[in-house]
C-alpha cells in the first residue's frame, strides 16, 4: 500500500524545507520506515508567516458566507476521500482502519459545524446613552493563529483548530505531528481544493520546541492553540503569557470512571471497555481510573477482562482488527514501567500486562486490566495514555467522588448509576470539563470540549470553539 512523503504547505504550494532536511516516518505496526516529512527551519517559518499575513488580510475581508461555502466544500471532499485518507492514517498512526475512517468522517462534521457557525458570529447593538448615538459590539478575527497538534488523532486535532479559525476569519499556521504527517496534509489539501485562498493556511513540521518558541514569540502571531501533554502545555502557555498572546490549551487528563452500587454493570462494561481500548488508550479522554463500588467490583472486573481478551489485536489495515499498536516506540516502555510499578505495589494483574512479541517489530502492548491498584501507584497518578485499565474498590460514592477529584487534572469523567440522588451528586460534584453518564465517550462538534484545572483552558467544540478565535470591539458612535 502506498504512503506519500509529506512536504510543507506555504501559500498553497507543497514544498520541501529550504534546507532540504527531512525526518523519517515509521509505521508503528511494523517498525518500518514508510516515508519522510519535511523539517522546517526559521527560513521556512518566516515564509509561512509572510504568507499568513497576506492570507489574513484576504480572509478577514471575505464574507462569512463565502468562507462557509469553501469550508463546506472541503467537508464534501474529505468525505469523498475518506478511504484513501484513512489508509494513510492507519499506516502512520496504527489505529484500526474503521477508527481512522470514523475520524475522517467526524472531521467533515466538525468542518460543517464551524462553517455554519461562521454565519452566526453575531455582535450586539446596545441601547445608546445618547440620542443620535449608537453602541455596537463587534466580533473580529483574533489574527494569525499558531496551532500545535499531537499524533493520537492526526486529523481530528487539526480540524478542530483549523475549522474554528477559518470560520472566525483568521489565518493559521499548523505545526502538525512529525510522527503522523501525511493525513493532516491530506486534510489541508481538501481545503486547498475547496478554494481556500493561498496564505490562509500553512502547514509545517520540524522540531516542535524550535517552532513553538519561534512562532509564539513572533509579533505577527496573535493566538496560540495547543493539544498535548500538561507539562508542554504549561511551558507554551507561560511563553504565550510572556508575549501576551491569547491561548487555548487542551491538555492531558486521568479520567475517573465511577461505577456506583446501583449501576447496570453489563452496560457499564460494554460502554467503557470499548472506550478504554479505542486508539489503544492513546486518547486524552480515555477512561483510566476505574473507581468501582465493592458490591459490583467482581462482576465489573470479570466483564472487563472478558472484553479485553476478546479483542483482535493486529495491524490496523487487517480485516477485523479492533486494536492496533501504540503509535510510537516511546509508549511501550511507558506502559511496562507503569504496570511493573503497580504490581510491585500490590496490584493484581487480571489480564494482559505485556508487550506482544508475536506481533513482530510493531509497538504492540496487550489490553491490560489491573485490580486492587493502590491509589499511590504511579498509574493512579500519571496519565497512562495506553491500553491499561486500573480498578480500585470503594464502599461509598463520597469516597469515589473524592478520589475522582483528587488529581490536578479535570478533562473527561464518566459515571454509571441508576440512582437519581447519586446522579445529582456526581453531576454537580465532578471537577471536570466533560462528563458522560451511563454513556460511551464521544466528542461531537456541537458540544464544548475542554478541561479544567491542569487539563487546560478554552473549548474546542460548540459555539465556544469559534469564540476562541474572536476579539471583541466596543464601538460608541455619535452621529452629530
Ligand atoms: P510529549 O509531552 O513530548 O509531547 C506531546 C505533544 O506535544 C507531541 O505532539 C509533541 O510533538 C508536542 N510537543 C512537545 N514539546 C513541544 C514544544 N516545546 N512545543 C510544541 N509542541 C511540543 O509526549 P509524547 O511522548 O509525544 O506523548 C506522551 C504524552 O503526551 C502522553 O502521556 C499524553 O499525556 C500527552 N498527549 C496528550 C494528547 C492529548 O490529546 N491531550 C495527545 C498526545 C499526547
Amino acid at each position: 500500500m502506498s504512503y506519500p512523503n509529506t512536504q510543507l504547505l506555504i501559500n498553497n504550494q507543497w514544498q520541501d524545507a529550504a534546507s532540504g532536511k527531512t525526518l523519517p516516518v515509521v509505521n508503528p505496526a511494523t517498525g518500518e520506515k514508510i516515508g519522510t516529512v519535511a523539517h522546517a527551519s526559521t527560513a521556512d517559518l518566516d515564509r509561512a508567516l509572510a504568507a499568513a499575513e497576506a492570507g489574513l488580510a484576504l480572509w478577514r475581508n471575505t464574507t462569512a458566507m463565502e468562507r462557509s461555502k469553501a469550508m463546506r466544500k472541503a467537508a464534501v471532499l474529505l468525505r469523498e476521500r475518506v478511504m484513501a485518507i484513512a489508509e494513510i492514517m492507519t499506516q502512520e498512526q496504527g489505529k484500526p482502519l474503521a477508527e481512522a475512517k470514523a475520524e475522517v468522517l467526524n472531521g467533515a462534521e466538525v468542518i460543517e459545524f464551524c462553517a455554519e457557525e461562521a454565519r452566526r458570529v453575531y455582535g450586539r447593538i446596545v441601547p445608546s446613552r445618547h440620542m443620535g448615538g449608537a453602541m455596537h459590539v463587534l466580533k473580529e478575527p483574533v489574527g494569525i493563529v499558531a496551532a500545535f497538534t499531537p499524533w493520537n488523532f492526526p486529523i481530528n486535532q487539526v480540524v478542530r483548530k483549523l475549522s474554528a479559525a477559518l470560520a472566525a476569519g483568521c489565518s493559521i499556521i499548523v505545526k502538525a505531528p512529525e510522527e503522523t504527517p501525511a493525513s493532516p496534509a491530506a486534510l489541508l489539501q481538501a481545503f486547498v481544493d475547496a478554494g481556500v485562498p493561498a496564505g490562509v493556511m500553512g502547514l509545517v513540521y520540524g522540531n516542535p520546541a524550535e517552532i513553538s518558541n519561534y512562532l509564539i514569540a513572533h509579533a505577527s502571531v496573535r493566538k496560540i492553540t495547543f493539544t498535548g501533554s500538561t507539562p508542554v502545555g504549561k511551558m507554551l502557555s507561560a511563553l504565550a503569557g510572556q508575549h501576551m498572546k491569547r491561548a487555548t490549551m487542551e491538555l492531558g487528563g486521568h479520567a475517573p470512571v465511577i461505577v456506583d452500587a446501583s449501576a447496570d454493570v453489563a452496560q457499564a462494561v460494554k460502554h467503557i471497555a470499548g472506550s478504554k481500548f479505542r486508539n489503544a488508550g492513546q486518547v486524552c479522554i480515555s477512561p483510566t481510573r476505574f473507581l468501582v463500588h465493592n458490591s459490583v467490583k467482581k462482576q465489573f472486573v470479570e466483564g472487563f477482562a472478558a472484553y479485553s481478551e476478546s479483542l483482535k489485536i493486529g495491524n490496523g489495515l487487517s480485516e477485523g482488527t479492533q486494536m492496533g499498536p501504540l503509535a510510537n516506540s516511546r509508549r511501550v516502555p511507558a506502559m511496562e514501567r507503569l504496570v511493573a510499578d503497580a504490581l510491585a505495589n500490590g496490584a493484581k494483574l487480571i489480564t494482559g500486562g505485556k508487550k506482544l512479541p508475536e506481533q513482530g517489530a510493531g509497538n504492540f502492548y496487550a489490553p491490560t486490566v489491573l485490580d486492587d491498584v493502590p491509589l499511590t501507584a504511579a498509574i493512579y497518578n500519571e496519565e497512562p495514555f495506553g491500553p491499561v485499565a486500573s480498578v480500585h474498590g470503594f464502599d461509598s460514592l463520597d469516597e469515589m467522588l473524592a478520589e475522582a477529584n483528587r488529581l490536578p487534572w479535570g478533562l473527561a469523567s464518566y459515571a454509571f448509576t441508576q440512582d437519581l440522588k447519586s446522579l445529582h451528586k456526581i453531576t454537580h460534584g465532578m471537577q471536570a470539563g466533560l462528563l458522560w453518564i451511563n454513556h460511551v465517550a464521544g466528542a461531537w462538534a456541537e458540544m464544548p470540549f475542554g478541561g479544567v484545572k491542569d487539563s487546560g483552558y478554552g473549548s474546542e467544540g460548540g459555539p465556544e470553539a469559534i469564540e476562541a478565535y474572536l476579539t471583541t470591539k466596543s464601538v460608541n458612535t455619535l452621529f452629530v
